[in-house]
């Protein structure tokens, strides 16, 4: 027995790091996966190798059309989606507020909050008619806490913005057993962090009273645990992940 039998999931970002992760934990725990990305090569191969319970779709998170098309693929091939991780997310450049070029504050913007936007009104919807579902979207600790060397203004509003819509789509759709949660990991080795740090993290873990990085599979425990009906009392909350390094 799965935690996850019988559940379609669709997982943003889900090529590389923690997404990735995510998705190997959800086909081992029963789950039908769809996973989606704009790395198709690297997208296809995890596919491939998780076999028939798993399928990869190209997709633009910040496409609005794209969403459309991967709901109605998704359920061609396994049925209706209730389970949505909203994952895909990028961090801009390190730049202070006033040097922060417009188009890239957009663009931000775009794939970490506006994405999320897009996902939950394109699921839940079927979520409405299978009698409820459950979302999980990623923020981070820069969406909890001001945190030295985040990296710039908008993934800071993104991350913060993604917990507050977490909130209010929680207490718009409890009624309809539709619960959404938000997940705020700290230091995670995973491309992502590889490329903002150096080979030993640039000495953040110093910062972590753990005195770690976490690794992705550590993450995907507490989003298995919301994605499934073990925390089928918990909705509209946030769930930090960080080693103690925001206590
Ligand atoms: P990552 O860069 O390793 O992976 C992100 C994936 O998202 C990539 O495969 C990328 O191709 C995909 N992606 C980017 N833009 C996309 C788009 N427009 N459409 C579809 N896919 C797109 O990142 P990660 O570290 O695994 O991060 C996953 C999530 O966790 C992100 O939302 C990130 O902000 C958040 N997060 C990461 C850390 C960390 O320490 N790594 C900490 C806190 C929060």
């Amino acid at each position: 027995m799965g935690k996850l039998d019988g559940k379609v999931a669709i997982i943003t970002g889900a090529a590389q790091g923690m997404g990735e992760a995510h998705a190997r934990r959800f086909v081992a725990e029963g789950a039908k996966v769809v996973l989606t990305d704009l790395n198709e090569e690297r997208g296809q191969a995890i596919a491939k190798e998780l076999g028939d319970n798993a399928l990869f779709i190209r997709h633009d998170v910040t496409s609005p059309a794209e969403w459309k098309q991967v709901l109605q693929q998704a359920e061609q091939a396994f049925g209706t989606v209730t389970v949505l991780v909203n994952n895909a997310g990028i961090l801009g450049p390190l730049v202070e507020t006033t040097e922060f070029d417009e188009d890239e504050y957009l663009k931000v913007c775009a794939v970490n909050q506006h994405s999320q936007f897009y996902g939950m009104k394109t699921v839940i919807p079927s979520m409405q008619k299978a009698g409820g579902g459950a979302i999980v979207n990623i923020s981070s600790t820069a969406g909890m806490v001001s945190i030295v060397g985040a990296p710039n203004l908008a993934y800071v509003g993104s991350k913060f913005a993604s917990r507050g819509m977490t909130k209010h789509v929680a207490v718009q759709y409890g009624p309809d057993n539709i619960r959404v949660n938000s997940v705020h990991p700290g230091y995670i080795k995973t491309p992502m962090m590889a490329a903002a740090t150096d080979a030993d993290g640039g000495g953040i873990t110093a910062q972590v009273p753990l005195r770690r990085m976490s690794d992705p599979d550590e993450v995907s425990s507490l989003v298995l645990f919301l994605a499934s009906d073990d925390s089928s009392y918990i909705s509209g909350m946030e769930h930090v992940i960080d080693g103690g390094l925001t206590a």
